[in-house]
């Protein structure tokens, strides 16, 4: 295993458990590595500072172990063990819900790798390549953490690691048909790894869709970004009236609407395939509550300004034209805008739409998604209930 050293004046933040080693505080030469090679690193003084996956990227080494241990497969059946135990003590595998992220990247202590679970399935996407050449490993720590629980998991990083010949998209272990049918919080819903956006679903609004629907009994609601409708089943399920969901993608509206057939649930649905921010500037109708859930607006700093106008003119148009005592969820899962960034935001579109706003509820990431104390950058999903006067 190679060892590399770090710079005199750099250490302090690897001394802080932060896991990310940039490329500028590598001293020695790293030209002979290979991407997702695992290394040592060492201060000047050739003191153990962590092991962990080495990339030729700014993010050169992800740190996997502040303790001089062996990475194999022993190291990957403990963190993903106790990656799972940590779900089941939180007791987020109940009857009615049995999807959840099991490995949550920095979070768990395992960076680069993402494991989601839709009942009896794990999804892994790996965002490194010393993660995707550690499958086998992962394979058996998932493997030991269920047992006969587990039937399948799905190897899926061609989106993560593009441009690589050696990352296909396969089963590892078992297999499984899709669309897969898993629950959330009592609803049915249908999930497609396979030709799906990212695992297939966006388990990280769970807690959100379900607070959506302790407010949606008797209301008229218009679900934007909707993906596959889960903030409407949610909806439905705890007697909203009528819920309009919308997408850009007709695929999106499809698996929609498969979900809703799903629960019984078309009475009360409609769709709408169209651009948000188009359809919001003049609603046809008029609605009680409004779920606002776009993509990242901003993947990098460069764009933070651009998004934050993004997410002022959505909201503002939201504001504007809801009904008097109305609610809107909404949400930014932009990692470079933070809270309060997110929350001014919000305050200039009451400002600018000219109604009084009132902050109900303060919304983030839920327990299965962990933010490492040690890393903040962790903490990505942000959303407020407001009211409307
Ligand atoms: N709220 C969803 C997740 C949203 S993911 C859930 O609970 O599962 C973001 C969604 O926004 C994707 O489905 C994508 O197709 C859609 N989208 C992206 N740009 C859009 C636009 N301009 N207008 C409408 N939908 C858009």
């Amino acid at each position: 295993m190679k060892t590399l050293h770090i710079h005199k004046n750099k250490v302090d933040s690897i001394l802080r458990r932060h896991p990310w080693i940039f490329s500028g505080a590598i001293h020695s030469n790293t030209e002979d590595l290979k991407d997702g090679e695992t290394v040592t690193v060492e201060d000047h003084n050739g003191n153990f500072l962590a092991r962990g996956h080495f990339q030729h990227a700014t993010i050169a080494v992800r740190v996997l172990s502040f303790e001089d241990i062996e990475i194999g497969e022993a190291f990957f059946i403990k963190a993903i063990g106790n990656a799972v135990q940590m779900r089941k003590n939180l007791n987020l595998f109940t009857e009615t819900n049995t999807i959840c992220r099991l490995v949550h990247g920095e979070g768990d202590s395992l960076p680069g790798l993402i494991i989601d679970f839709y009942q009896g399935v794990a999804v892994v996407q790996c965002h490194s390549i010393g993660m995707f050449t550690s499958i086998p490993a992962i394979v058996e720590g998932l493997k030991n953490a269920f047992g006969t629980e587990l039937t399948a998991i799905y190897s899926k990083s061609s989106d993560t690691l593009p441009n690589r010949a050696e990352v296909v998209d396969e089963y590892v272990y078992g297999s499984c048909e899709t669309p897969h049918l898993a629950i959330e919080h009592g609803v049915k819903l249908h999930i497609d790894w396979v030709t799906g956006q990212k695992t297939g679903f966006f388990i990280d609004q769970r807690e959100n869709r379900n607070l959506l629907g302790k407010y949606s009994k008797g209301k008229k609601v218009l679900n934007t970004f909707c993906y596959s409708g889960g903030f409407s089943l949610l909806a439905i399920k705890n007697g909203a009236l009528l819920v309009h969901s919308l997408d850009s993608s007709k695929k999106a509206i499809q698996l929609t609407e498969e979900n809703v057939t799903l629960n019984d649930f078309q009475e009360k649905h409609g769709s709408i395939v169209a651009d948000a921010m188009e359809y919001m500037k003049d609603l046809p109708e008029d609605y009680d509550i409004i779920v606002l859930d776009p993509p990242a607006f901003a993947k990098h700093r460069e764009k933070r300004h651009k998004a934050i106008q993004g997410y002022k003119r959505l909201n503002a148009h939201a504001i504007r034209q809801i009904k008097p005592g109305g609610l809107i969820f909404t949400f930014s899962c932009s990692q470079v805008v933070d809270k309060s960034m997110f929350t001014n935001t919000i305050i200039a579109a009451a400002i600018e739409a000219g109604r009084n706003v009132r902050i109900i509820e303060q919304l983030h990431q839920p327990a299965d998604h962990p933010i490492n104390a040690f890393h903040p950058e962790g903490e990505y999903l942000k959303g407020l209930v407001i009211q409307v006067d």
